[in-house]
């Protein structure tokens, strides 16, 4: 079905949504009714009654959370259903609990709501009943003692709020290992904390969890989550690379030695010693040998490798020893027939690597330095290069309603991209822009003259233009890049021209954990560097975001397996790759970032693009149409006096 934008009249929204945002204003005098969300609400009232897939993007603002929240929840208890939202980040799951569904109750009534999180986040009491206090570096195993004797949930979050980092990382040490559960030959299944999670979650009206869990979820057959009858998929964005990860292999040199040393506590008999010793060896040389056959970096690998034979027949030795070990209690019986899956599974994964038996797979290994024993780390790993397929056989084809939501999904107003991404046809598609007023609260910035990536002289004219731009922001600035080391360079360069006020603003990416960088940032001000992961997922309201940088257009660069390979498939199909994917994936990444600067109604601030591509090259037409209609400039005085006015206008005694 075609994309269409906003058109509703209030008149036209069904009977039942104004009844419950009526409800809502009358319960909450300060709540203001706003038309897009009523729209939204619309819809997904629609969807749920004809059980379609609806896929809207709806602008920062609109209040999507309360929108999908309120016709769900009313579906679900009206009709004995089950819900489940899917989100991205923990603080959107956060911010649904903790803050929109006291809404939801007040106008709906109580309800059941539990959040799942994944098996490993559970204490497993089998795992730790099985270490012995010399396992364990006496301080941790003495607090995690402590802790388990009073904890109710069994939950890494509950530890991980009274332990220091270091003492949090032997969490793995007990946590769940959901292929290596004794399930119900289990002697501690009854006070099983996840167990008892998993009651609670059969018992709810609605599950919050994220796109991590509905994906392991899917990935064994629906063994996970309970049944449910509608999905919303917020912060939609994101489900393409997660669903990657998810139908994608990844084998280590660091997994089988650490399944070994869990298969001789569990089993420990002696008859599976030399084994064992046998596979540990086999791994080690394979791993060294991958490791100086390719050498520190990410190299594809675009052919079967001779390599991981002896591994192979090795792990078949072992399955073939556990398959005829004779065990003492039914306990060990369950798990021996775990360790046999889980090693052939592994086998499997990684005869399927080395022999490259994956259609429509990009391969590629990593090799990096690490700071156990053995100083190296290599990975394997594979990823689908068209994950529609999948999706499409595990998800999109139940007959439920599915709602994806996010702030940035479509391309000059039309979805139809991202839908390809995933592989979705036949849905109900919404644009909602943001009622914001951007025009007049958010300015761009774009240099008359720079220095185009690539050509000499780049870095220094980012970093004086950069300079510039935090000066005017009075240390109030996000900067954007789309790599570590560009980021690096810049930051060294500008710190070094910043007076000494500005300089102790200066924050990067890797300085600190990212909360606590934008924590910093929120509470006392300041200016961060960042790459990646930084274009989205950052919300910064009022005035400690005013600026923000986006130092370079982010496009990918084939220096990734799955750039390469892809480009290359589109090349082969006779389609242009930078038209058909490095362009749209871009245009929706400038978007996230873009998004950062206007939280709420009342801010206000500069975005400054200083790749000059966006005005000179043809395609900069396609960014513009993306964005919200906005005031450009190239005038680095208008940036002063937009800012100083906008100043002003919010705090009238700086005027003096
Ligand atoms: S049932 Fe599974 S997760 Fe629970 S304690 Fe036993 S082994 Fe651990």
């Amino acid at each position: 079905m075609a994309s269409y934008r906003s058109h509703t009249e209030v008149a036209l929204i069904s009977p039942t949504v104004r009844e419950l945002f009526a409800k809502l204003s009358h319960i909450f005098p300060n709540y203001k009714e706003r038309m897009g969300q009523l729209e939204l609400a619309d819809h997904i009232e629609s969807a749920l009654e004809t059980s379609s897939k609806l896929v809207i993007e709806a602008g920062t603002g609109i209040g999507k959370t309360l929108a999908y929240l309120l016709p769900v929840v009313n579906w679900v208890l009206d009709n004995g259903k089950v819900g489940v939202i899917a989100t991205f980040t923990k603080t959107l799951q956060h911010q649904i609990l903790h803050h929109d569904i006291p809404w939801v109750k007040r106008v709906l009534g109580d309800f059941t709501v539990s959040l799942a999180v994944g098996a490993n986040n559970y204490l497993c009491l089998r795992r730790w009943n099985k270490l012995s206090a010399g396992e364990l570096p006496p301080r941790i195993y003495e607090k995690l003692s402590k802790w388990i004797a009073t904890t109710d949930t069994g939950l890494r979050e509950e530890f991980e709020s009274i332990a220091t980092k270091l003492e949090a990382t032997y969490f793995d040490e007990i946590a769940k290992i959901p292929e290596l559960c004794a399930g119900k030959k289990c002697k501690f299944r009854d006070m099983c904390y996840y167990e008892r999670a998993k009651r609670v979650w059969r018992q709810s009206d609605l599950i919050i969890l994220n796109h991590h869990l509905l994906f392991a979820d899917l990935k064994i057959g629906g063994a996970l989550l309970p049944h449910y009858d509608v999905l919303v998929i917020d912060e939609a964005h994101n489900l393409e690379s997660v669903a990657v990860e998810y139908f994608g292999i990844r084998l280590t040199n660091f997994q089988l030695p650490y399944n070994l040393r869990l298969l001789i506590r569990d089993l420990p008999y002696h008859e599976l010693v030399p084994i064992v010793t046998k596979v540990e060896s086999t791994n080690t040389q394979l791993f060294h040998e991958i490791a100086t056959s390719f050498g520190y970096g990410t190299h594809r690998v675009t052919a079967p490798l001779r390599m991981g034979t002896m591994l192979l027949d090795t792990l078949d030795e072992l399955i073939n020893a556990l398959k005829e070990l004779q065990v003492n209690t039914p306990e060990e019986y369950e798990l021996k027939s775990r360790y046999i899956t889980r090693f052939d599974s592994w086998r499997y994964e990684l005869s399927c690597f080395m022999e490259q038996t994956l259609t429509a797979t990009v391969y590629w290994v990593e090799v990096r330095s690490s700071t156990r024993r053995d100083g190296v780390k290599v990975e394997l790993h594979t990823a689908p290069l068209d994950i529609a397929p999948h999706l499409r056989e595990s998800l999109w084809q139940r007959d439920i309603p599915i709602i994806f939501t996010s702030a940035t999904l479509a391309i000059d107003n039309n979805l139809g991209y991202w839908k390809s991404t995933v592989g979705l046809d036949n849905t109900v598609d919404l644009v909602l822009p943001s009622p914001f007023d951007y025009y007049h609260n958010m300015l761009v910035y774009v240099p008359k003259y720079g220095v185009e990536p690539d050509q000499p002289g780049y870095l220094e004219f980012v970093a004086n233009e950069v300079t510039k731009l935090i000066k005017l922001s009075h240390g109030k600035a996000l900067v954007l890049f789309t790599n570590l080391d560009t980021m690096d360079k810049v930051y060294s360069l500008t710190l070094s021209r910043l007076p000494a006020t500005l300089q102790q603003t200066l924050m990067k990416q890797g300085d600190r954990s990212r909360t606590g960088l934008l924590t910093s940032m929120q509470e006392l001000g300041g200016v961060l560097f960042g790459a990646d992961t930084y274009w989205q997922g950052i919300d910064l309201p009022g005035p400690s975001l005013v600026m923000l940088i986006i130092t370079r257009l982010p496009f990918k660069v084939p220096d990734s397996p799955i750039v390469q390979a892809k480009i290359e498939l589109l090349q082969s199909q006779g389609d242009n790759p930078f038209w058909k994917y490095q362009l749209p994936q871009a245009i929706m990444k400038l978007r996230q970032g873009v998004g950062r600067l206007i939280r709420r109604e009342s801010d206000y601030g500069v975005v400054a693009i200083l790749d000059t591509r966006i005005m000179a090259r043809s395609y900069g037409k396609k960014f513009w149409r993306s964005l919200p209609k906005v005031k450009v400039t190239h005038s680095i005085e208008e940036v002063y006096y937009f800012l100083q006015s906008k100043e002003r206008s919010t705090n009238p005694q700086a005027d003096g």
